[in-house]
């Protein structure tokens, strides 16, 4: 029997004509009542993938030291707005703020902010977090501007929609989706030519380029929140330092490669980062940019030392750390966007 959503995305079609992969990915993620992301708590070995924090408490720790190196370059104020994006758990900021209570009055000027669309999971965050004062936001725009802030989001930015455009015959075309014979959800190209707002140079005669607006609309709010209060960001997410082609639109299922087009709503959809584009327009805002990968980043961190530490103690420490940091696992594919 058919999902409600996968009716609603039908009508909508027959309605109004074939979608965008924007307008599908937002209503499979984001649909107010039916979304992906609205419905569930899709973290852990019993959910659909695993993040980092999930992995192993290193990882937080370890942007909880670079949050207060950050406090510490902006001297200290006296009151600043630690804000994450897409918190999922809660397990991210808890093991930051276990890290902040050792560094000396950063407690006593932290305001938390989490910006949170999902309110399942924002009832998850509310217990994991229900020693602290917490103030939840839909999006950027509601928080506060009279002090520094340090934004952080990990897998996040892979949560926001993108478009897809093929090449052919030296044009470029949107992916759509329409309806196939039997009503099946299918893909197409748009039969007029459209072009994104950038695209790289250097492509093949059939290549596939994927644009983000919403990534680069959120880059851009935060580079400007940045440049108006002060503070810095840092942005985790798996993709490429340098814009390129290919189609790396994903669905994943029970830690499995789904199909794009079946299940709407009940698998999750993401793609690579292109973090060479988002660097670029950071650039432009005249603020400082710096993409490492993931071991680079919490091999700089330190994270060897303490986990030296915690091995002692436990012996998930270290397959937590071989996920983290091995080439091969998430320490290349994943890239750390630094802000400031
Ligand atoms: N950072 C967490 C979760 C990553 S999954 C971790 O590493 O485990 C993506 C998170 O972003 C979820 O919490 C999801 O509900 C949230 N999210 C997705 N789209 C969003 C949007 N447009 N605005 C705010 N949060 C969003």
């Amino acid at each position: 029997m058919a999902r409600p959503l996968e009716n609603i995305i039908r009508q909508t079609i027959r309605d109004n004509g074939p979608i965008s992969v924007e307008t599908y990915w937002n209503l499979c993620l984001a649909h107010p009542v039916h979304g992906y992301y609205i419905t569930r708590d899709p973290f852990g070995l019993s959910g659909d993938f695993i993040t980092a924090p999930e992995i192993s408490q290193l990882f937080g720790e370890m942007i909880g030291i670079w949050i207060g190196e950050k406090w510490q370059e902006l001297k200290c104020p006296s009151s600043f707005h630690l804000v994450e994006c897409g918190p999922g758990r809660g397990t991210l900021m808890s093991d930051i703020l276990r890290i902040g209570k050792i560094i000396p009055h950063l407690m006593d000027a932290v305001h938390i902010h989490l910006v949170e669309t999902s309110p399942s999971l924002r009832d998850y965050q509310r217990k994991v977090l229900s020693d602290y004062h917490i103030i939840w936001h839909d999006c950027l725009s509601t928080l506060p501007d009279d002090a520094p802030l340090i934004i952080i989001g990990n897998e996040f930015l892979d949560a926001l929609p993108i478009q897809q455009f093929v090449l052919k015959n030296g044009e470029w075309f949107e992916r759509m989706i329409g309806l196939g014979t039997h009503d099946d959800l299918i893909g197409g190209l748009c039969p007029t030519p459209s072009c994104p707002a950038y695209i790289p140079t250097g492509h093949e005669t059939e290549a596939v380029f994927e644009y983000s607006r919403s990534r680069e609309h959120f880059i851009l709010d935060i580079s400007a929140r940045i440049k108006h209060q002060g503070g810095a960001s840092l942005m985790i997410d798996y993709g490429h330092d340098r814009s390129g082609f290919g189609d790396t639109l994903q669905a994943v299922k029970n830690h499995q490669y789904a199909d794009v087009l079946k299940d709407c709503g009940d698998v999750d959809l993401t793609s690579h980062v292109d973090f060479g584009r988002l660097k670029s327009i950071v650039e432009q805002q005249n603020l400082s940019v710096r993409i490492q990968t993931q071991s680079d980043f919490l091999g700089r961190m330190g994270i060897h030392l303490r986990a030296a530490q915690l091995i002692r103690k436990s012996e998930t420490i270290e397959s937590g750390l071989t996920r983290l940091m091995h080439p091969d696992d998430m320490g290349v594919l994943f890239k750390v966007m630094e802000i400031k």
